[in-house]
Parts: C-alpha cells; sequence; structure tokens
C-alpha cells in the first residue's frame, strides 16, 4: 500500500477555494454565513482540508471521529441540519466556521453544552 503524503500547500489553498465555494451556498440556504473572522475560517478550513486529505471525507476539525459510521457521517461538514436546534441557539456551529447571517461578532457569542439547549 502507497504511503499518504501530505497535500501540497497549492492543493491545500485550491481545496480550501473549493469547499469555500460549496460550504458558502449550501450554509445560505439554513439561514448561516462563514464567520467573520478571517483567521479562523482559514484555519479551519486548512484542517478540514487536511482532514480530507487523510479519511477522504471533510470531517469536522473540532469533533472526534468515533468510527462508527452513522455517527461520524453527522459531524462531515457543515453538520449544521443534523444540530440545527443546538446551532441556531448558540447563532454560531461548534467550531465557529459558520454563524447566523445577522452575527457581525462572533466572539459574543456564547457556546452551549448540549445538555443545556
Ligand atoms: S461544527 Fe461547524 S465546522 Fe464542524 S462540521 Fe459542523 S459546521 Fe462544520
Amino acid at each position: 500500500m502507497g504511503e499518504i503524503t501530505s497535500p501540497s500547500k497549492s492543493t491545500v489553498e485550491a481545496r480550501k477555494k473549493a469547499l469555500r465555494y460549496l460550504f458558502e451556498y449550501v450554509v445560505d440556504l439554513l439561514g448561516y454565513k462563514f464567520s467573520p473572522d478571517e483567521e479562523e475560517v482559514d484555519f479551519l478550513l486548512t484542517q478540514e482540508v487536511l482532514i480530507e486529505a487523510r479519511t477522504g471525507v471533510p470531517f469536522c476539525p473540532c469533533q472526534v471521529l468515533t468510527g462508527v459510521r452513522e455517527l461520524d457521517m453527522k459531524i462531515v461538514c457543515p453538520c449544521i441540519p443534523f444540530h440545527r436546534e443546538h446551532f441556531d441557539r448558540m447563532k454560531r456551529c461548534w467550531c465557529g466556521l459558520f454563524v447566523h447571517k445577522d452575527v457581525i461578532d462572533p466572539a459574543r457569542l456564547e457556546v452551549l453544552p448540549p445538555d443545556e439547549v
């Protein structure tokens, strides 16, 4: 079996651009947008591209894979439809990659544990 190599910087950048385009379309329909915190967005998208290069799927960069397919499919980005009630209460997703369209300052948003929703 071949060795897994890290993608080049240009490959990562190209894939980030593609994911941005794709995700923007999907989350817009759900009432969300990318966080205005560009540095955070860039970091999280880079992590997703590296995860995708390793696993074949852009899993969430801030949640732990369980190895159970049905559970892990619920943390493929953007996972908003699976955790809608929770995210709508916080006006952001867990990682903070996406926020409600009316959010201007994501730093002011509260992160609530799942059992508080
Ligand atoms: S928590 Fe955010 S970044 Fe993570 S998978 Fe869900 S939508 Fe994507």
